[in-house]
């Protein structure tokens, strides 16, 4: 049992058109902690009659609830937004239990969620359209900005509360319902947010939640129900090529914020301190399982070994452990596929001449604990250069001219977030612009915020979320020309 101060925000239950339900088949399925191995509680294992019920729900709520005053809809989402902030300690504590991410992490990912359905309460007021010079006299020529319809979402289980709101909020805010399925290892997260959006007041049928333990299934309803008029997804770039291929009959819009393998360049001219401060919070936040973290650490030939060496020392102060004790900075993996995996990767390297300097096995805290590691000398052949690591391992590879970092930093199908370090003016501007990723850092690593637009070229997505593009996502942009004047 979790200790919260209110017991009422540990769900275990769906949620479909403003009721708690259980799964149409009966079925449930456990949500464990990842730090301690224990199951913490029980869900519905929705599927397919479940989503084509939400999706209904969902589909006779739109009327309404595109009709209602924008700021109507926005007071709702405020008051959304202010439970989940009153609310943060207890979410914050039902996340690190089902996820592993440190209190603090969580904490601060509440804030963060918190701060989307914030900013998409003020957009909700701010669609505007379009006035066209007419095409000719007698006519009025109009750009109508309307909701898309009923949205299907699906998260991840790395970001289990903001990946959410991000996608729920410019939805509502725009005039759209929403399903959403969590992922499969944090439904509880979800399921908390959706007691507090019942809490605010939202109509009935407007979110949905529904768990499941494997997506295929709700996922090929939302891909081809026809009611459901965009999908968003964050998660693999496999399950997302999926998902759009399913998507295709219906011809779906879809949002897509897929898998990343960022570069971090360090520059003999970077400021050393500032270089390694941000390498460090984009290697090992959230244990390495973010799609923004730094995957492959280039590193110029003049600064390599002192880089290496200050490195090791800060990787050595790391303290894992289980999230909700006191200087824990850094938690499990997620589950035992993903330890495998982080595995395989780091034995693959040293197989191919990869040195490790730090770490490189499995934590003594035993569960699904990785030793944070630092390996050198990486190199372009080995499979941690070109696959999404997903843990706390940091390859460092040599380069030697400005050309040559940036040829492999855009060696990838990826395209999500860089990040850079140098105090040349000049570089700044050429290898700001070079990058192939729809988020760049130069000199700063930590940039995500709800004003900024989140989203990946290539292979890692399609749309914008967060920032004044978020909302676009959510809403057509109707012609609507006035004849006979
Ligand atoms: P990861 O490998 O990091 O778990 P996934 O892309 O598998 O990333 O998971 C992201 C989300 O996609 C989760 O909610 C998961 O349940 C869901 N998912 C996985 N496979 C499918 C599928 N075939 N159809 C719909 N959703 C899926």
């Amino acid at each position: 049992m979790l200790n919260l101060k209110d017991q009422s925000l540990l769900r275990d239950s769906g949620y479909i058109a403003g009721e708690w339900v259980g799964a149409d088949s009966g079925k449930q399925f456990d949500v464990f902690n990842p730090a301690t191995g224990e199951k913490i509680t029980s869900v519905p294992d929705m599927g397919g009659a479940d989503a084509r019920r939400a999706i209904d729900a969902a589909e006779s709520a739109w009327a309404e609830w595109r009709a209602m005053p924008a700021r109507k809809r926005s007071k709702l989402l405020r008051a959304w937004h202010d439970l989940i902030k009153a609310n943060a300690e207890d979410l914050a504590l039902i996340m690190t239990s089902e996820q592993g991410k440190p209190s603090k992490e969580a904490f601060g990912e509440i804030l963060q969620g918190a701060s989307f359905v914030e900013w998409f309460a003020e957009e909700a007021k701010r669609i505007e359209g379009d006035i066209i010079v007419p095409a000719a006299n007698d006519r009025r020529e109009f750009v109508l900005k309307q909701p898309v319809g009923v949205v299907a979402a699906i998260t991840p289980w790395n970001f289990p509360s903001s990946m959410i709101t991000r996608k729920i909020s410019p939805a509502l805010a725009a005039g759209c319902p929403v399903v959403l399925k969590p992922a499969e290892d944090t439904p509880l997260s979800a399921l908390a947010l959706a007691e507090l959006a019942h809490r605010a007041g939202f109509p009935k049928g407007v979110i949905s939640i529904l768990p499941a333990s494997h997506g295929a299934e709700v996922g090929a309803e939302f891909t081809s129900n026809a009611k459901v008029r965009k999908l968003s997804f964050t998660g693999s770039t496999e399950v997302g090529k999926l998902l759009m291929r399913q998507s295709a009959d219906t011809v779906k819009k879809v949002s897509l914020e897929l898998g990343g393998n960022a570069p971090f360049i360090v520059f003999d001219d970077a400021d050393i301190k500032a270089a390694l401060s941000g390498a460090m919070t984009m290697k090992f936040i959230n244990a390495g399982q973010t799609c923004i973290c730094a995957n492959r650490i280039l590193v110029q030939d003049g600064i390599y070994d002192k880089f290496v060496e200050q490195m090791q020392q800060a990787v050595a102060n790391l303290n894992p452990g289980h999230g909700v004790e006191e200087g824990v900075n850094m938690g499990p993996l997620i589950n035992q596929k993903a330890l495998d995996k982080v595995e395989g990767l780091v034995a693959d390297a040293v197989d191919q001449g990869a040195k490790v300097v730090h770490g490189g096995k499995r934590h003594a805290l035993g569960q699904t604990f990785y030793e944070p590691t630092v390996l050198t000398e990486v190199s372009t052949d080995m499979k941690v250069f070109s696959n999404e690591i997903f843990g706390p391992v940091a390859g460092l590879y040599r380069f030697s001219s400005e050309e040559e970092a940036v040829k492999l930093a855009n060696d990838t199908p990826y395209g999500l977030a860089a990040y850079f370090y140098t105090q040349d003016m000049g570089r700044l501007w050429r290898v700001g612009e070079a990058l192939e990723y729809g988020m760049v850092g130069a000199n700063e690593a930590r940039f995500t915020n709800e004003i900024m637009p989140f989203g990946g070229m290539k292979e890692s997505g399609i749309g914008r979320e967060g920032s004044k593009y978020g909302i676009e996502e959510y809403l057509e942009a109707k012609y609507l020309c006035l004849g006979g004047i």
